[in-house]
Order: structure tokens, then C-alpha cells, then sequence
């Protein structure tokens, strides 16, 4: 698995060009004797179906494959050979896992039932398991429920954390294009100042988390980026604003875009302007189902040191696309004393290889019984 690792980590792809590491699984599958092995799922995505004994039930397991565009600091021997692109995320680690577990698991055949590997392209930008939805992963590769996890920096190795309910955050971007009339900044009062109402709609936002959402729920409502087509001397008549938005649940992402499509047409005709707010879902909140995440948990626990209820974080994770048409569970497993993922220093722990190889091989034993 060290030395899968290391490859992988020496040539990452960045989101849909995993071309050659979808190729590199895919040999590895057949060489492990799989019963099928489809490429080209959701662009460069991968599918391996291992089947034992004469049981009709399926579960997946996950991994992802895609790399950051990061240059890579350090001096590895393995280092990254793709300039300004590098695993700084660990999917190298998680592929490489996943690929031990299907070896072992090939080579054994100790479970009943059908086992889908899942290789998905693109996790960073959250479009990969959409576009494997949209090719029919659930139609032409039938299963009822899947498993994921990822590396975490900073837990001891070979340890395990994950929580029933939501675990990561929804991420939500939003523009707001306000539109007034610009002018002689000598001249205020013939104009419509969209940066004002621009001004003034950035504050009004922040009552959204504030006032509108319940306490006792998680939320975050940034306006990150400003533009105007104003300049020194000239009133702007055009205002642009960009921001992301967290939370754990459809609803409470549902309510931050109705109240912030009131206060945006409120601000601006407040200013004399008009405005437009477009609203997109990026990431999905990523949902543990109560009784798969029992079994992940009595899974880890069997391996080392298992937190059962950990706080949900504000990350984002694309799996969460797949627990929103099947039950599933997705856990984190220690990295160790590493640097922070997406940091150019970070890499993925070989250590943890075999910890994570383990869970999923225990837990297709556990969910599939002979
Ligand atoms: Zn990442
Ligand atoms: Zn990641």
C-alpha cells in the first residue's frame, strides 16, 4: 500500500484529469481478480464489483483520487512531478487503502454478498459524485448503502472519530449584483450609490446567523469578496458581492436563502437600487445514518481508540451526495502529528494505511456475514 501511496502521490491529477490514476486502479482491480471493473463512470470515475457466496445484498465503499492545484514544499523522495499540483488532501492515502482492502478482500472472498469499490473523480470542486450519480452509479451498480472516511491531522493514528447525523457542512456560494445609478462623486444626490447599498447589505447579512437562526444550530453567512465599477473620483453604479455560507442541515441552508433574498431586495430599495441574488448549492451536508454509523463505530472500535460522537465540522465533503440517496456513514481516521490538509507541507501518513485498509475490510465482514 506504501508503495501504491507514493506512486499516486508522485503523479496526482487535479479534478476530472485523473486519467492515469483512474488507469492505475483499474489494473490493480483486475489484477486483484475482480469480478467487474468499469471506467469512465462520471468522466474518470472507477467501479470495482467483488462478489462471494450467494447472498443478494450490496454495499460501497468510497475513495477519492483527486489532487489540489498546491505547489508541494518539502523534499520527499516521492515528491510531487506535476508542477503546482500535489495530494495535499490525502485522497493518495485514501485511494491507496482502498486498493489494499480490495486485495485483501479479493483474495479471501469472507463475506456474502456484492461489494462496490468506488473510485470518484473530483472531490475538492464537490462535482465528482454528482457527475457519477448522473452516469448511473446507483442504477447500474445497485447498492444500499456506502461507507467513506478521510484522514484527519492532528488525531493519533489508528484512531477513529465520526458521529450519527451531520458530520460536515453544506457550503453554499452567493452573488449579489446590485444595480444604481453612478456619477460625479461631487454630485451624490442625482445618483444611486450601489456600493452604499452594498455597504449596507454586507452588514444586514450578518442578522441572518444572528437574529433568523435558531441557537442551537450551526450556521455561517460570509460576504468574502466586493467589487464596483466606482473609482476615486466617480460614484459606482454597479456592486457586486461573492460569499459562502455553512451549515448542517437543507433546512437551515433553505432558510439562509430566503431570508438573505429579503434583505438584498429590502437593502437595495432601501438605496434606491435594485439587486439580484443567485444562490448556489456547492456541497450537500453530509449526513451519518444512525444505524450504518452504529456499525462503523463497532467496526473502528474493534481496531483502536473510537470517538463516537464527534463535533461536525464545517468542512465540506462530496460523499455527502451519495449518503443523500443511500444510508451510509462517513468517518475520519488519525493522520498524526501532520500538517493541516490543503497546506503545502501536508502530506498523508503511510502509517495510517493499514488502519484504513482494516476498517474496510472488518467492515465488508461485518455488513455481508458469511
Ligand atoms: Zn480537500
Ligand atoms: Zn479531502
Amino acid at each position: 500500500m506504501t508503495t501504491w501511496r507514493q506512486h499516486l502521490h508522485r503523479h496526482p491529477e487535479f479534478g476530472f484529469e485523473e486519467h492515469q490514476t483512474a488507469a492505475f486502479v483499474a489494473e490493480e482491480l483486475r489484477g486483484f481478480g475482480f469480478d467487474e471493473v468499469t471506467t469512465g463512470v462520471g468522466g474518470t470515475g472507477v467501479v470495482g464489483t467483488l462478489r462471494a457466496g450467494t447472498g443478494n445484498r450490496a454495499i460501497g465503499f468510497r475513495a477519492d483520487m483527486d489532487a489540489l492545484r498546491i505547489e508541494e514544499q518539502g523534499a520527499r523522495p516521492y515528491r510531487s512531478q506535476a508542477p503546482g499540483v500535489m495530494h495535499a488532501c490525502g485522497h493518495d492515502g485514501h485511494t491507496a487503502m482502498l486498493l489494499g482492502a480490495a486485495k485483501h478482500l479479493a483474495e479471501h472472498r469472507n463475506f456474502n454478498g456484492t461489494i462496490r469499490f468506488i473510485f470518484q473523480p473530483a472531490e475538492e470542486w464537490g462535482q465528482g459524485m454528482q457527475a457519477m450519480l448522473d452516469d448511473g452509479l446507483l442504477t447500474r451498480f445497485p447498492m444500499e448503502e456506502a461507507y467513506g472516511l478521510h484522514n484527519m491531522p492532528g488525531m493519533e493514528v489508528g484512531s477513529f472519530a465520526t458521529r450519527p447525523g451531520a458530520i460536515m457542512a453544506a457550503e453554499d456560494n452567493f452573488e449579489i449584483e446590485i444595480t444604481g445609478s453612478g456619477g460625479h462623486a461631487s454630485q451624490p444626490h442625482v445618483t444611486s450609490d450601489a456600493l452604499l447599498a452594498g455597504c449596507a447589505t454586507v452588514t444586514a447579512l450578518q442578522s441572518i446567523v444572528s437574529r433568523g437562526t435558531d441557537p442551537a444550530e450551526l450556521a455561517v453567512v460570509s460576504a468574502t469578496e466586493i467589487r464596483t465599477d466606482g473609482t476615486v473620483n466617480a460614484i459606482a453604479s454597479n456592486a457586486r458581492i461573492l460569499g459562502d455560507c455553512r451549515s448542517f442541515s437543507p433546512e437551515i441552508s433553505k432558510s439562509i436563502e430566503t431570508a438573505m433574498e429579503r434583505i438584498v431586495a429590502g437593502t437595495a430599495a432601501a438605496h434606491g437600487c435594485a439587486a439580484k441574488l443567485s444562490y448556489k448549492r456547492v456541497f450537500v451536508p453530509t449526513i451519518n445514518d444512525p444505524e450504518m454509523t452504529q456499525h462503523a463505530i463497532a467496526t473502528a472500535r474493534a481496531l483502536g481508540p473510537t470517538d463516537a460522537n464527534t463535533a461536525p465540522m464545517g468542512g465540506s465533503e462530496d460523499f455527502a451526495r451519495l449518503t443523500a440517496q443511500i444510508p451510509g456513514n462517513f468517518i475520519f481516521i488519525g493522520n498524526g502529528d501532520s500538517a493541516a490538509l490543503h497546506h503545502p507541507s501536508y502530506d498523508f501518513n503511510d502509517a495510517a494505511l493499514p488502519h484504513g485498509a482494516g476498517y474496510f475490510a472488518r467492515l465488508a465482514r461485518r455488513r455481508l456475514p458469511e
